[in-house]
């Protein structure tokens, strides 16, 4: 089995869920559109939606960071935004909910994005699982139980079901779990936080979320550069449109051209732009999507004109639920 990524959270900084009257109003302009595409197709519902935008239907989607990685024998997660409670829901429907899971879950850093799910992730309730969280951060065991503490949260730390385990990453050490190869990197970030490379098989998953990238070249990539060498997928940070990113200076996040400009001189083969901005619509999304196609574009003129070896990366932006083969 090829290694598989799932997004369960793709938003930045908090969850963002569609509002009723944006609802209302997306529903409205779909069906008025339809009655449009009636008079010249004759495809049905189906075919109609299927010719529609991402933005104009389903949309990014508005849960906080929780991507999972399955290999044929591996399952770990990385963070523990909002959308982990949809994941452990999934959890429960195998030996979790009989109380005989073992889950992992690696933490990038510890913003509030990256932890809000996790009083909600019911396999932690339950007698007989077995969590395991790992970090290079030393303060891990203190930020969970945190989380799990009055008056923030009802049930104590102390009252949770399963077993608990806290692992310490070594930066930029590799750490083997069965046919699953981790390796921390540092991000660029107001408070520490931790990229992963992830290999099973040949196979090569650079998670690099949350950075904002100021750190571009080789040189002062450093003891980092790896994270994004030889990488088959990489999910990169794109919060922000370019001019954004050139405002908000220190604010920890970056945008699509930057991850492109890495992408393209490292090789990596594609890449996948997430932690979306909360405050962005879905439609001011498809716009920064719109305006990095012109950049990737204006590249690739500029490398045939030049009589450069042209280098093609896949790209777009990510949607919640998404699910990848590496
Ligand atoms: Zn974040
Ligand atoms: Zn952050």
């Amino acid at each position: 089995m090829a290694m598989k990524v799932i997004l369960w959270g793709i938003r930045g900084s908090l969850p963002a869920p569609l509002t009723p009257q944006q609802m209302d109003e997306r529903l409205s302009r779909t069906l008025e559109s339809f009655l449009v595409y009636q008079k010249s197709n004759s495809g049905g519902i189906r075919e109609f939606m299927a010719q529609l935008p991402h933005h104009q239907k389903g949309g990014f989607g508005g849960h906080t960071a929780c991507i999972q990685v399955l290999t044929s024998q591996a399952n770990v997660i990385i963070d523990a935004g909002s959308g982990l409670r949809r994941l452990g829901d999934q959890l429960l429907l195998g030996p979790c909910g009989l109380g005989r899971g073992e889950v992992h879950i690696f933490f990038t850093h510890f913003h509030w994005d990256h932890l809000i799910g996790l009083p909600f992730f019911t396999p932690i309730f339950i007698r007989g699982n077995k969590i395991h969280f790992y970090s290079v951060q030393e303060d891990l065991e203190e930020n969970v139980r945190g989380m799990f503490s009055k008056p923030r949260f009802p049930v104590p730390f102390e009252q949770l079901g399963a077993e608990v385990h806290f692992h310490r990453l070594k930066p930029r050490e590799s750490f083997v779990m069965t046919d699953l190869k981790l390796s921390p990197y540092q991000l660029d970030h107001p408070d520490p936080c931790w990229g992963f490379r992830i290999e099973n098989g040949g196979r090569i998953f650079s998670h690099c979320v949350d950075s904002e990238c100021t750190r571009m070249s080789a040189a002062e990539l450093g003891p980092d550069l790896p994270l994004y060498q030889n990488v088959d997928l990489m999910i990169f940070d794109a919060q922000y449109s370019f001019l954004e990113a050139t405002e908000r200076i220190n604010w920890g996040h970056s945008s699509a051209p930057i991850g492109l400009d890495l992408a393209l001189r490292e090789r990596v083969k594609r890449i996948l732009f997430i932690h979306h901005d909360p405050a962005a619509t879905d439609a001011k999304i498809a716009r920064i999507e719109e305006q990095t196609k012109e950049y990737y574009d204006s590249i690739q003129r500029a490398a045939r004109k030049g009589h450069e070896p042209e280098f093609q990366v896949q790209w777009e932006f990510a949607r919640e639920g998404m699910v990848i083969e590496v």
